[in-house]
């Protein structure tokens, strides 16, 4: 298991790592990591593996193993790949993953400006869009962008807190309260709650810490995706 160090800070753009192993594929395991694996809707991070030598190894993607916990990162073609035991920093491409902060952190708004249940979603770099079970409803774009930016802009307190199953188990008002249904079975979920009450879900990605930090934003095309769903995208407008 990879200690995944962008779970408590998702503003760590770099650490020093050992080299745990080099999988049959080439994927690079390493003790911690301050790479996002994919997972979630958010895309995996992108950037490099610096040696104590300098050589750079740039990695394409990164994901979870079969186990769910161990972080694999997966080099660029022709990459000269290290050994077990070499000791590296490692560098997220950081322009792109606080691209991918404000979009996430934009979509959980976007689930408060539009209440509907969402059905779906997929983060990208600069856009993004969730899919709303919203039936035959009218979907207002001007309304919901006035909503969204006017989330953005309120400057809201974006945090992490970890519950048990058990306490979640007793607290059903709370589970009410979440646009998204919590998982059971791990022992405890990470929620991410933006402000006091505007937003609580359980998300395992990363997010700006405030939402003035997201930027303004804009709505794109918006399709229907079978009898129910409405496909609604965003983008940073910036
Ligand atoms: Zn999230």
């Amino acid at each position: 298991m990879t200690t995944p160090l962008f779970r408590d800070d998702a503003y760590l753009r770099s650490c020093e790592a050992d080299v745990v192993v080099v999988n049959e594929r080439g994927g690079i395991v390493l003790d911690r990591t301050v790479f996002y694996a994919t997972g979630g809707g958010q895309p995996g991070d992108t950037g490099y593996l610096e040696l104590e030598d300098g050589t750079r190894i740039d990695i394409a993607t990164t994901v979870y193993d079969a186990d769910k916990k161990t972080i694999v990162h997966v080099p660029a073609e022709e990459q000269t790949l290290p050994t077990p035991g070499t000791k590296l920093t490692a560098h997220i491409d950081w322009a792109r993953r606080y691209r991918l902060m404000r979009m996430h952190t934009a979509l959980h708004l976007l689930s408060v400006a539009l209440p509907f249940p969402v059905t779906g979603g997929q983060i990208g770099d600069g856009e993004g869009r969730l899919d709303f079970d919203m039936g035959e409803t009218a979907l207002d774009k001007e309304k919901v962008a006035a909503a969204l930016n006017e989330l953005a802009g309120g400057d809201h307190d974006v945090a992490s807190e970890w519950i048990t199953d058990e306490e979640l188990d007793a607290n059903p008002g709370l589970v009410k309260t979440m646009s998204v249904q919590p998982p059971r079975g791990a022992g405890r979920v990470r929620l991410v709650r933006i402000g006091r009450d505007i937003d609580l879900q359980p998300c395992g990605g990363t997010h700006v810490s405030r939402t003035s930090e997201i930027g303004p934003l804009e709505l794109g095309k918006s399709e229907k995706k079978g009898k129910q769903n409405r496909r609604v995208r965003i983008r940073l407008a910036d």
